[in-house]
């Protein structure tokens, strides 16, 4: 918001592109826009984001978040778009040396060369640590009229959106889910047993407990009421397997993809366990398949006894 208004204060016309995966969502920049009046495109990039997240050049962070090459790969849509529309040039709101892994001097730098639109790409909050840009070279930018914000410290920031009057802002951090332990060890297994994978499976990481229970079989267990719609939100009747116990209160099972019979008697159980249902006592569960419904008879199996299957 920041870098935008800067340049928009030089008379420049600026507008925002925020990218969609169901890693990270639009949902801040779209806020953002409506606080400050900057208009903003918004694009689904979850196909070409996987094929740089599967392996990325510059290796992962944390957990599964490629922070370098995920910048390197906006940009360079971003830089499509540039062109495409007819834009100058490309801007974003990073800092200097504000994150330890994607905003050093050397990280800024491979985002540059990497994103091919290098000396294109304008940080108008660090500008002036940094080298000169195309723009500013032509004239298009007043390089004086930028900054030379630096380190991890937000004060400046703040200061400075006081004096734009800006006094509803979205949190800093936060948000990218490959960031998160839990989601980052969910997606590595989904990778580690899948070659390809629907954006809807990407979505299903986010709900549940997830077990595996055999190299081709894994099952997503609601937690609560809300796991239980979001898990029945993503669920595909042409696809998948959804059991759920039948006179007892309990969670939903999703088995994505189908799963042989075996796996579905053990889900069943699996989903028994969870539930309210008395202990060794058989009940009835209802298996949904692709292919039909059909009602199992089973004993439930101890949470406390599956922890191995758990991601
Ligand atoms: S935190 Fe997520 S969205 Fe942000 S740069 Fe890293 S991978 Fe990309």
């Amino acid at each position: 918001m920041l870098s935008a208004l800067l340049l928009r204060k030089q008379g420049i016309e600026v507008q925002w592109i925020t990218f969609e995966t169901p890693f990270f969502s639009s949902e801040k920049a779209l806020q953002a826009s409506k606080t400050i009046g900057i208009p903003v495109i918004v694009r689904n990039i979850t196909p070409i984001y996987l094929k740089m997240l599967i392996n990325p050049r510059s290796g992962y962070g944390k957990h599964m978040n490629p922070c370098m090459d995920c910048h390197a790969l906006m940009f360079n849509l971003a830089g499509d778009m540039m062109k495409e529309i007819g834009f100058d040039f490309l801007f974003s709101g990073e800092v200097l040396g504000q994150r330890p892994m994607s905003q050093t001097m050397n990280s800024l730098r491979y985002v540059e060369k990497q994103s091919g639109f290098d000396g294109y790409i304008l940080r108008p909050l660090s500008a002036k640590n940094l080298p000169i840009t195309i723009p500013e070279q032509q004239g298009l930018v007043n390089r004086d009229m930028l900054l030379d914000l630096s380190g991890r410290s937000r004060k400046p920031q703040i200061k400075l959106a006081k004096e734009f009057g800006v006094t509803t802002y979205p949190s800093p951090a936060g948000g990218c889910l490959l960031t998160d332990k839990g989601y980052a060890s969910r997606l590595k297994d989904l990778f580690e047993h899948q070659e390809t994978y629907s954006e809807r499976e990407l979505h299903l990481l986010k709900h549940g407990r997830h077990l595996r229970l055999d190299k081709a079989t894994k099952i997503i267990v609601g937690r609560t009421q809300k796991d239980n719609e979001s898990i029945n939100q993503y669920y595909d009747g042409n696809m998948d397997t959804i059991i759920k116990v039948k006179t007892f209160p309990g969670p939903i099972v999703l088995m994505p993809n189908g799963g042989r019979n075996e796996m579905r008697i053990l889900a069943a159980s699996i989903c028994t366990g969870y539930s309210k249902a008395p202990e060794i006592t058989p009940v009835e569960v209802l298996v949904t398949t692709p292919e039909g419904n059909e009602t199992v008879r089973v004993i439930g199996v101890p949470p406390a006894e599956i922890k191995h299957f758990l991601i």
